[in-house]
């Protein structure tokens, strides 16, 4: 069990700077995953907090000790990564037991963990044999009972789900979440697949470039994204994102884009403030009462439908029910739940501040 904080934590790797003075408190027993796309620092973090990189500047701190210069096998964390990296000689059991016989445990409390591990990752029939004799999910089992055998006190993963196939990936999460709420230790979680996030995380730290982007537990961070960069990068499909300015018609202050009118939410903007209007696929309600859209494209997927629609000008992709039934060249009438409307400061990117 360890509580984690970052102080202005930065990593330069020469002139490029990964992370850039990182803030962030990560409580015992929490669940924290790092969610960002490709080169944002997610991993160099991670590196950082193993040991396995050096901070350029700022603080690390276990459990209110600094350990900015204790080295990662002093740590007591165990990482897994996305290459499965068993030892190929030896047999599951072996690579389950290899850290506890570095370390010197008994040989009967080595057996003991071992079979208890492997029965948590349903790998106990598997245990004599190699690695070469195992599917990528078996081999992604022994590594995690690998880690967990050790009993860490934090438990790091890098991607460790990303070489497995959609249906694998489902499941290991769920074993995943599982270990969690069984082990209480705290996990530190690093991937790009916002679905990963979203499921495992009690709390999810976005970053892009080197900076976090926003914090919050899955709920904040999809139902209330702080910036743009957050609103598209988590929802699938993307929230859509219209770039408009606000005008005064009537005595009221409104969106407009074209000929779209849109009145204002709970927001604080001035007229002519160039603004962006945010609207997931979801909230695009199906009203016959409400805008007429017009169709232009109907993708159906089985559970759900998506509708490329246009409205005065405006084109949103639009998720329906699956027994919404749509052709292209239809028009469908829409309700945009004004509650559920996202509005950003285009310049800045940052959402408007809400009046309530
Ligand atoms: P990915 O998902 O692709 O692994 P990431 O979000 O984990 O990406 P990092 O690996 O942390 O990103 O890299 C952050 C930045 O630091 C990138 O710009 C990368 O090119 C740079 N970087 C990482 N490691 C090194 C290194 N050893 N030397 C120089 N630059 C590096």
């Amino acid at each position: 069990m360890a509580r984690i904080e970052c102080r202005q934590m930065v990593k330069r790797y020469g002139r490029v700077t990964a992370v850039h003075a990182l803030d962030l408190v990560i409580e015992d027993n929490e669940f924290v995953v790092l969610l960002g796309p490709s080169g944002c620092g997610k991993t160099t973090t991670l590196n950082v907090i193993a040991g396995l990189e050096d901070l350029s500047a700022g603080d690390l701190l276990f459990d209110d000790e600094v350990v900015n210069f204790v080295s990662p096998d002093k740590r007591n964390v165990a990482m897994v990564f996305q290459s499965y990296a068993l030892y190929p000689q030896k047999t599951v059991s072996e690579n389950i037991a290899f850290g506890l016989r570095l370390r010197g445990v008994d040989r009967a409390e080595i057996r003991r963990r071992v079979l208890e591990v492997a029965e948590q990752l349903e790998i106990s029939q598997l245990l004599e044999r190699r690695p070469a004799e195992l599917s990528g999910g078996q081999r992604q089992r022994v590594a995690l009972g690998r880690a967990i055998v050790r009993q860490p006190s934090v438990f790091l993963m890098d991607e460790p789900l990303s070489n497995l196939d959609a249906a694998l990936r489902v499941s290991m999460r769920a074993l995943i979440k599982k270990l969690h709420l069984m082990m209480r230790t705290t996990f530190v979680y690093v991937t790009h697949d916002q679905a990963e996030a979203m499921t495992l995380a009690d709390r999810i730290v976005v970053m892009d470039q080197g900076r976090v982007q926003q914090t919050g537990t899955p709920d904040e961070i999809y139902n209330r994204p702080q910036n743009l960069f957050v609103a598209s990068f988590l929802g699938s499909p993307q929230m859509n994102l219209v770039a408009g300015h606000v005008v005064r018609e009537a005595g009221q202050l409104r969106f407009a884009q074209g000929d779209f009118r849109l009145p204002l939410g709970p927001v604080t903007a001035a007229e002519g403030q160039p603004i962006t209007l945010g609207v997931r696929p979801e909230d695009c309600l199906v009203d016959a009462a409400g805008l007429q859209a017009s169709v232009s494209l109907v993708s159906p997927l089985g559970s759900e439908t998506h509708a490329t629609v246009n409205l005065a000008g405006v084109e949103l992709v639009a998720r329906l029910a699956k027994d919404v039934i749509v052709h292209p060249g239809a028009t469908l009438g829409l309700k945009l739940d004004p509650a559920r409307l996202h509005w950003f400061d285009t310049q800045s990117g940052q959402a408007l501040q809400r009046t309530y």
